[in-house]
């Protein structure tokens, strides 16, 4: 069975005593996962050391960064590299977010370097694509989403692309409050599977986590994630609050 995600992106938010609170709301909740279930928090950067320790002895919870270099290392101001993530014991690294492609310009070509890093060092890139709303209004979205996919993964060979999680986000619906309902959820998803099946065939396919964002929230979690092609959420808002990220976390299948 293919795993069941449920991932929390902080973004740019909360202090560190904050940060320590809202865990303390979810840990505090002590809900067990199964095998197939796993819970990521990407917090910002100056917090993965402390949120890491207080994921990494749970099992299947874990701390993910938001964001890595397109380098190795060297003089790179401000920018965080694999080797640094792995250093410090970060599993999961979130690559492509669509705020990232809009106000810090990165491309499909630049993200393909990302996820290439992330790979090299272990780390399991969460890749978010997704398209904007005039090509959703021109139902262009698959076309979209296969370009992105094309130029930033299909360059890795069947072992590699087995280790990415894929969220699919949906520009109009992130922080927008206004979500894909869950039939165009799973019709997007199914593509995208679709699509990973015509390159690398049904079994790598059907094993890769497609997580759905956009919105999500405690409300409308059952029915995305019952979804068949729906491993799981990729959230944002929702995630800031204790109890409704808890009720995420419960909504993923058993
Ligand atoms: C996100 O940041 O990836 C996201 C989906 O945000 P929100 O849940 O707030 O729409």
């Amino acid at each position: 069975m293919r795993k069941k995600i449920a991932a929390a992106n902080w973004k740019m938010n909360l202090t560190l005593p904050q940060a320590h609170q809202l865990l303390d709301e979810i840990l505090g909740q002590n809900i067990s996962l199964e095998k197939h279930q796993e819970v990521i928090f990407a917090v910002p950067f100056p917090y993965l050391t402390e949120m890491n320790k207080r994921t990494f002895e749970l099992k299947n919870y874990y701390t993910a960064a938001q964001n890595c270099s397109d380098k190795k290392s060297g003089a790179y101001t401000g920018e965080t590299s694999v080797e640094m993530l792995q250093s410090i014991h970060v599993a999961h690294v979130v690559i492509g977010h669509s705020e990232r492609r809009e106000y810090y310009h990165e491309t499909n070509e630049l993200l393909a370097q990302k996820v290439n890093m992330a790979i090299g060092a272990g780390i399991t890139p969460i890749f978010c694509c997704g398209e904007p709303l005039s090509i959703r209004e021109a139902e262009g979205q698959n076309e979209f989403v296969a370009k992105q996919l094309l130029e930033s993964l299909y360059h890795l060979t069947a072992d590699e692309i087995a280790k990415v999680v894929i969220a699919y986000e949906p520009i109009w619906a992130i922080g927008t409050g206004k979500t894909a309902s869950s039939q165009q959820a799973q019709t997007i998803h199914a593509f995208i599977r679709e699509n990973i099946a015509g390159k690398y065939g049904a079994e790598v396919a059907d094993n890769i986590s497609i997580l759905y964002g956009g919105s999500v929230k405690a409300a409308n979690a059952v029915d995305l994630f019952s979804q068949p092609d729906v491993d799981g959420g990729l959230v944002g808002g929702a995630s800031l609050v204790g109890n409704e990220f808890t009720a995420i976390i419960k909504a993923l299948p058993a």
